[in-house]
């Protein structure tokens, strides 16, 4: 109860001051500071009356305890410890300060180490809001669901297809749970800011003819934002959209057109050269056919390699989808962001509420970068080293997809917070899959997928 007021409280503050900037006013960083507001005045005034060290007056230490209460409801352990801990230190500061009787002479050194004390706290309080800072982003932090679909009603195409009946349940479950649907245009402001609600973004690949007839009618009467990635070859080709029917949808200001590459080729095996040329082309059509290049890249088929990655970024995109599933947050690579592809097997109800009960998983990293596998790197050594905010790591799962049979891996613990994935044999098929999944006690799950692409099989 007080937990959410309390979250509510720092949303409000969010969205008043509407900028990331504004973060240093955030209650978690503010609190710490007022400790120090009264310590460093009563410092001073017992300096003047010479004598050795201030005690904790009922001002502060009804502060502590304020502040003490504040990080512990919300869940910041981290930053309680370190804040107790210096709180204690302060404490024994001054206790040592205390035992100087007041002689003249000494009077000069003790006021030397009064400055530094109060220098200490400073830097200890101003290392401790960055913890907060950090910490509050990694608890708090819900991220943004991103789901993928291609064709709508299709019902040949099992594998890409969704059927309507589902796509409106979706839409309703989305509602139910009270997610928020963001706009594509505030991408950067929708990962930097409110991180405790939940949000969703709608992505739907290739401009199928049956997103046109299917789908678009019930997103435009509903205003539900979404990407539609477009593949500039294919536009106007038999079952695809034409450029007539994109810059149709496009002039509504809750859709945005991203660039899904100008072939759909298999991509990531051809030479950085090549690929290159055909985003430029893809580019170049798009300005010409509706005015401008999206900053959004969709991968085909959701593979890339490190070559790849940086061609897109080289290009001025600045974000980049892969088929991987997971949640998106600020702590990811903006390049390697995941999505949950959506089909009629994984679109029905369970699994989609599922979903919607997902939080990102988060990580410092993960190892090997390149997801680009040859011979001589298949099975790859993978590691996954993540942040130490996880304290039920012990619980986490991991299946994997090696010899083209999903089974459960074997995960060692390199150390508290980093794992090594053991795969069983090499992966035999077009792209290699590892997901991991951590249950909370709340009943949600931190999810993270790998897509691995497997170039020599
Ligand atoms: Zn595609």
């Amino acid at each position: 109860m007080f937990s959410s007021r309390f979250s509510s409280i720092k949303s409000s503050i969010f969205l008043r001051l509407n900028s990331p900037k504004s973060e240093l006013l955030y209650p978690n960083i503010l609190a710490p500071w007022l400790i120090l507001i009264p310590l460093a005045t009563e410092s001073e005034v017992r300096i003047e009356e010479k004598l050795p060290g201030p005690t904790f007056t009922i001002i502060e230490k009804l502060l502590s305890i304020v502040v003490l209460f504040f990080l512990k409801k919300s869940k910041i352990l981290l930053t309680s410890i370190s804040l107790f801990s210096i709180l204690v230190c302060n404490f024994c500061l001054k206790k040592l300060l205390s035992i100087f009787k007041p002689i003249e002479s000494f009077v000069p050194v003790q006021f030397i180490i009064k400055k530094f004390s109060i220098i200490f706290l400073l830097v200890s309080i101003f290392l401790v809001s960055n913890t907060s800072y950090s910490a509050s982003q990694y608890v708090d932090d819900k991220g943004i669901i991103t789901i993928m679909y291609h064709r709508f009603n299709e019902n040949k195409y099992p594998s890409t297809n969704i059927r309507m009946k589902d796509f409106n349940n979706h839409i309703e479950l989305i509602r139910k749970a009270k997610i928020s649907f963001i706009n594509p245009k505030d991408y950067k402001k929708s990962l930097e800011i409110d991180k405790n609600k939940k949000k969703i973004l709608l992505t739907i690949d290739d401009a199928f003819l049956s997103f046109y007839e299917n789908a678009w009618p019930i997103l435009q009467k509903e205003k539900i934002p979404f990407i539609l990635f477009v593949s500039t070859r294919e536009v106007g080709q038999f079952n695809y959209m034409t450029w007539e029917q994109i810059r149709e949808i496009a002039k509504e200001d809750f859709v945005h057109i991203g660039n899904h590459s100008h072939s759909h080729e298999y991509m990531v095996n051809w030479k950085p050269k090549e690929i290159k040329e055909d985003l430029k082309k893809s580019i170049t059509i798009f300005k010409k056919e509706i005015g401008y290049n999206s900053n959004f890249f969709s991968y085909p088929f959701g593979e890339y390699s490190l070559a790849f990655k940086k061609i897109v970024k080289d290009l001025g995109f600045e974000y980049a989808f892969g088929q991987h599933s997971g949640v998106s947050d600020i702590s990811k690579d903006l390049f390697e962001l995941p999505r949950f592809p959506i089909n009629e097997k994984y679109g029905e109800s369970e699994r989609f509420s599922f979903i919607l009960n997902t939080l990102p998983l988060k990580y410092k990293k993960i190892l090997p970068e390149e997801k680009y596998i040859n011979k001589n790197n298949n099975p790859p050594n993978v590691s996954i080293e993540f942040f130490d905010e996880y304290k039920n790591l012990k619980l986490i799962n991991c299946y994997s997809n090696e010899e083209n049979k999903w089974r459960k891996s074997t995960i060692k613990f390199l150390s508290t917070n980093k794992i090594q994935i053991i795969l069983d044999g090499k992966f035999t098929t077009e792209r290699g899959r590892i997901n991991c999944s951590l249950r909370n006690s709340d009943g949600s799950w931190r999810w993270l997928g790998m897509q691995f692409v497997i170039a020599e099989l």
